[in-house]
């Protein structure tokens, strides 16, 4: 037996002293040094009772060590799951609760609060800070630094990844090493990653998107990564003359847009700026390719499938598009009401399958059982079409569609137009209860610094290029679109925000 996940991962940089890691204060860590690391965590959770397929349940700072205790966890075959760091510990005891975990890491700051429900759930509780201090690394430093690697079954769970609770309360979805490993090999070759990569990395890494997406591919590249604990622009701006690509949400991009600095000449030497987690605005798109030449790439994953569709390395990489399903990744548009493949140009929901899908949410089994079909078939609970050139549109949110006198309306039609309108930085537009319409459409618009948008004026433009049913019934403005860590814009909190405005009730 082997480890599939490991060796692929890990075990291939064995006795390399190849740089992995760079840091901002310039260390470098070797593969060599970040292996022994995890090792020895491996060590003490093997000396603390720790066994394959226990949950250690980690909510703590980007760092090293928190990257090394990931390692350890697919060496010692333990499951992984990585906490958001803005989950308070009152929030966090559904995460723990649910998953059962064994161990729970956490910041020093949160040790006391934690402790006590780690007593009530019978796990144990061991620190990591920021900056590598705190008890785990404390026990680890005395611990060998080689670990026989725990035998693991491509079927088993690697990790368990809690979803980013956009459209209610998250869920645990159960990830193999394969979903992992079959994504993390695709992307390589799809995007071209080579030893050669340094990756900008400054994602969160308890998110798909900075754990397995952007570690991963590095790894079995054989890259090494520039590992910022967090996005900075002055940061980004000094250290992309090292890098050769960039993996980021939206607002990475926008803000470095947001700085005379950032130009072609910053820009020129790199070989890949990807997009991911949220929708990338066309104007985006096309101010990043005025300023720097490149064309940002633009991909479609989720917490469930990791990856699952992404714009051509070579070829036409089309703004408002996520690409084509990647090789491996089955995609299908279908009907909501009765689950009929639409045909081409329709929308409907996305469903997928393939090596990537996860094995189900974690203790919950009405919910798998709805999303996750006989076939292997996700019902992602996205919507979108597939064009006559075969590029994926997202059009929103299964959730997020409006129904009004019976007609489905797609928020993000509607966006886009507000978008445009003088005065309007961003938009969103939500469906709010209605007496006569069920729902009926309100549109948030964010307005650019120091200018107040004619409200009246935008709608009387919107009926020029909207069906009246579309039509916002209001506008109202707000200063900032309530978002979570990721960009995500949170609409359930606006739909909260405004249940009763028409109804008075
Ligand atoms: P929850 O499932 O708990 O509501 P979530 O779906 O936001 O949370 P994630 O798995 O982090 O949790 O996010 C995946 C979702 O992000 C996708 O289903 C999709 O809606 C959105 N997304 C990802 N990439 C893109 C993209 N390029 N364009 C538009 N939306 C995207
Ligand atoms: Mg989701």
């Amino acid at each position: 037996m082997a480890n599939p996940l490991y060796d692929e991962l890990f075990g291939i940089h064995a006795g390399q002293p190849t740089p992995f890691l760079h840091l901002t204060d310039g260390t470098i860590i070797t593969h060599t040094d970040f292996l022994a690391t995890a090792a020895r965590i491996a060590s003490l959770t093997a000396l603390i009772g720790l066994k394959a397929g226990d949950r250690i349940a980690v909510q703590v700072q980007k760092s090293p060590e928190a990257l090394a205790l990931y390692a350890a966890c697919v060496q010692a075959g333990l499951i992984f799951l990585p906490l958001n760091t803005a989950y308070t510990v009152e929030e966090l005891t559904y995460f723990i609760e649910n998953s059962g975990a064994a161990l729970i890491v956490c910041d020093g700051a949160n040790q006391e609060k934690l402790a006590t429900l780690a007593s009530r759930l019978g796990a144990q509780v061991e620190t990591l800070n920021g900056d590598g201090s705190g008890s785990l690394m404390a026990k680890a430093a005395s611990m060998p630094r080689e670990f026989a690697t725990v035998d693991r079954n491509s079927d088993d769970l690697a990790a368990l990844l809690y979803t980013s609770g956009t459209t209610g309360r998250s869920k645990g979805a159960m990830l193999t090493q394969d979903n992992l490993l079959s994504n993390a090999r695709t992307l390589v070759e799809e995007w071209r990653f080579t030893a050669n990569d340094v990756l900008l990395h400054a994602l969160p890494i308890f998110h798909t998107h900075g754990l397995f997406v952007a570690t991963n591919v590095t790894l079995v590249a054989g890259g090494s990564m520039i590992f910022l604990p967090k996005f900075d622009t002055d940061e980004m701006i000094d250290l992309l003359p090292d890098a050769t690509t960039l993996m980021g949400v939206p607002t990475f991009y926008t803000r470095l847009l947001s700085d005379a600095r950032f130009t072609r000449d910053l820009t020129q030497h790199m070989r890949l700026f990807v997009s991911g987690s949220a929708p990338l605005l066309a104007e985006t798109h096309v101010q990043f390719e005025d300023r720097t030449g490149h064309r940002i790439l633009e991909r479609y994953g989720m917490t469930e499938t990791n990856m699952n569709t992404s714009n051509p390395y070579d070829g036409d990489r089309r703004a408002g598009t996520v690409g084509f399903p990647l090789p491996g990744v089955e995609l299908k548009i279908t009907n909501p009401e009765n689950g009929a493949t639409l045909p081409e140009g329709e929308i409907g929901q996305i469903e997928v399958r393939g090596a990537n899908v996860f094995k189900g949410y974690w203790h919950m089994p009405e919910k798998t059982a709805a999303e996750l079909r006989d076939d292997g078939y996700f019902i992602t609970g996205d919507l979108g079409k597939v064009d006559s050139d075969g590029y994926v549109h997202i059009v929103g949110r299964n959730k997020d569609l409006i129904i009004s006198g019976g007609y489905n309306i797609y928020p993000k039609e509607i966006e886009l137009v507000l978008d445009e309108q003088p005065g309007v930085a961003e938009s969103a537009v939500i469906g709010v209860p209605h007496p006569d319409f069920g729902e009926t459409v309100l549109g948030v618009i964010i307005p650019q610094a120091d200018q107040s948008p004619d409200l009246d004026g935008i709608l009387d433009t919107l009926s020029q290029s909207l069906a009246k049913f579309k039509l916002p019934r209001k506008l109202v403005v707000l200063d900032e679109l309530p978002r979570n860590t990721m960009g995500k814009v949170q609409k359930n909190i606006l739909r909260d925000q405004y249940d009763t405005l028409f109804t008075g009730t």
